[in-house]
């Protein structure tokens, strides 16, 4: 398994509408096998577990900032390992691309199981790797996108090129104001 992709599909997971059962079939355009078996239930539970999910993610960028990073990194990995004993993972060495790595098990797992476990599977490997601070939430308000900061210098603060660029055009028009109330 390709742990990065997998923590980036549980950011996109997290930030995916879930309203109905045509949201989780678009979210899965790329594994048709898998939209075939989509139902409302599967949807439901993707819900709770956006809710169950999105602190780890506040968590991971708290860890970003200030000195009390210790606590943050301790809040990560306990949601984590509480998400894991909820939702029990069961990984499969697998070789079909001939390379030896990890899936999620997809006999008996429900649409939500399978995904619910490749997204915890992906992020504890992704922190204990990385660390807990690539995970983050957009700065640019009101967007409440999730991300995995995947950059070499690990300063990434918004969801996408689309919030970075309304956040600086904020930040511009913020100091303008600023010098024109000094002139
Ligand atoms: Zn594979
Ligand atoms: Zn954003």
């Amino acid at each position: 398994m390709d742990f990065i992709r997998y923590a980036e599909a549980a950011a996109a997971l997290l930030n995916a509408d879930m309203a109905d059962v045509d949201d989780l079939v678009a979210y899965l355009d790329d594994r048709e096998w898998l939209a075939q078996r989509a139902t409302d239930r599967d949807c439901m539970l993707l819900r709770k577990f956006q809710r169950e999910l999105r602190p780890v993610f506040e968590a991971g960028t708290d860890a970003d900032t200030g000195e009390d990073t210790g606590a943050d990194t301790g809040a990560v990995v306990e949601r984590l390992n509480d998400l894991m004993g909820r939702h029990p993972v069961t990984p499969r060495i697998s070789d079909h691309d001939g390379d030896l790595h990890l899936h999620v098990a997809t006999e008996n797992a429900s649409v939500a199981e399978l995904l619910v476990g490749e997204s915890l599977l992906g992020l504890a490997t992704l922190v204990c790797d990385l660390g807990p601070h690539r995970l983050g939430v957009c700065a640019a308000q009101p967007c409440t996108d999730v991300f995995v900061d995947t950059s070499p210098n690990q300063s990434r603060r918004y969801c996408s090129e689309r919030c970075s660029s309304r956040a600086n055009v904020a930040a511009y028009r913020a100091r303008q104001k600023a010098v024109a109330a000094t002139a």
